[in-house]
């Protein structure tokens, strides 16, 4: 059987876990935190007592942890104790130079790679319908795809070592942009005197559709299932919006690349963060837009 060891249990991490047991795989796991090590234990997962201690035996290990310093400092405990040729995967949503240097790290002990980041959010990691946008070489990819199977909707192989992060913050820098885009359409269209769903009914099936709108409408109404009919509750916080877009911005610093839509969409993320809306899905930047945010 295949021995896979998982570290980070947290929001993401806990559930991802749980479908690997659920089909049938041997998972270890390791978190910092006490309550998710009970959580993951209920959901039939081993536990160990450090990280190098999940490691040891593991034919895979997952992270899905915060950030890439995370990953690199687990990397660095972890790689001593793993057997030669041992698949990592690491989940985490991280700047893509970290992504590099963590497969550096790995590949020059011996280990295949493959960075996989998601999209999909918690409802997605209970479901075990997540995006994985992945980067590694073929002979890695092809073994981590039955691996993440359990867990995911869709594996895309996006390229060599950091092309998934690559996918990922590219992609959320799209979205967070066009949500900005949408919200400021629909803080006009209320001064015009134009209804929601009048804007909505026109633009969800013009040349203004995307998913910002027709999948996510960040007013009430038009769209049920989307957050603004739910107090705004995430969904997808600001802060994890803040997050990927100071990721798209280091990136493009580093790529020497000018992103000027990417550049304000941070800042606009990060006043709202400041305003202490962290906690609030990103589609209520709306609010924020409108002058409108929760006290
Ligand atoms: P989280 O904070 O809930 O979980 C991270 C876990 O890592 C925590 O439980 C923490 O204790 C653990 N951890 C930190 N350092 C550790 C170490 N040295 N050893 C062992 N465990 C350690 O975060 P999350 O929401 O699960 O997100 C994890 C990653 O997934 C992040 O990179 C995030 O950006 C990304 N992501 C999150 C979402 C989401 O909706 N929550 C969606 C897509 C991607």
């Amino acid at each position: 059987m295949t021995n896979i060891a998982f570290i980070g249990l947290g929001n993401m991490g806990n559930p991802m876990a749980a479908n690997l047991v659920k089909a049938g795989l041997s998972v270890t796991g390791f978190d910092l935190v006490a309550d998710n090590l009970e959580l993951a234990r209920a959901h039939g997962l081993s536990i160990a007592e450090s990280a190098p201690g999940a490691v040891e035996g593991a034919d895979v290990v997952i992270t899905m942890l915060p950030a890439g310093q995370h990953v690199l400092s687990v990397y660095r405990d972890v790689l001593e104790k793993a057997r030669a040729q041992t698949l990592f995967i690491d989940s985490s949503t991280i700047d893509v130079d970290s992504a590099r240097q963590a497969h550096k790290l790995a590949r020059d002990k011996g280990m295949l790679t493959v960075d996989a980041p998601v999209s999909g959010g918690v409802g997605g990691a209970e479901a075990g319908t997540l995006t994985f946008m992945a980067g590694g070489s073929d002979e890695a990819f092809r073994l981590a795809e039955p691996i993440l199977d359990p867990m995911a909707g869709r594996i895309v192989h996006c390229g060599d070592g950091g092309a998934g992060q690559a996918a990922k913050i590219c992609n959320n820098m799209i979205l967070g942009i066009s949500m900005i885009g949408v919200g400021e359409a629909f803080v006009l269209a209320e001064k015009l005197g134009l209804s929601h769903q009048a804007l909505f009914d026109v633009a969800s099936t013009s040349s203004g559709q995307c998913w910002s709108i027709n999948t996510y409408c960040p007013v009430p109404g038009p769209v049920p299932t989307s957050p603004a009919n739910n107090d705004y509750k995430p969904g997808f916080a600001a802060a994890l919006m803040l997050k990927d877009l100071k990721l798209s911005q280091e990136a493009a610093q580093s790529a020497g690349v000018a992103t000027p839509l990417g550049a304000s969409a941070m800042q606009l993320y990060a006043l709202f963060n400041a305003a202490g809306e962290g906690g609030t899905d990103f589609s209520g930047i709306i609010n924020f837009l409108r002058g409108q945010e929760k006290k």
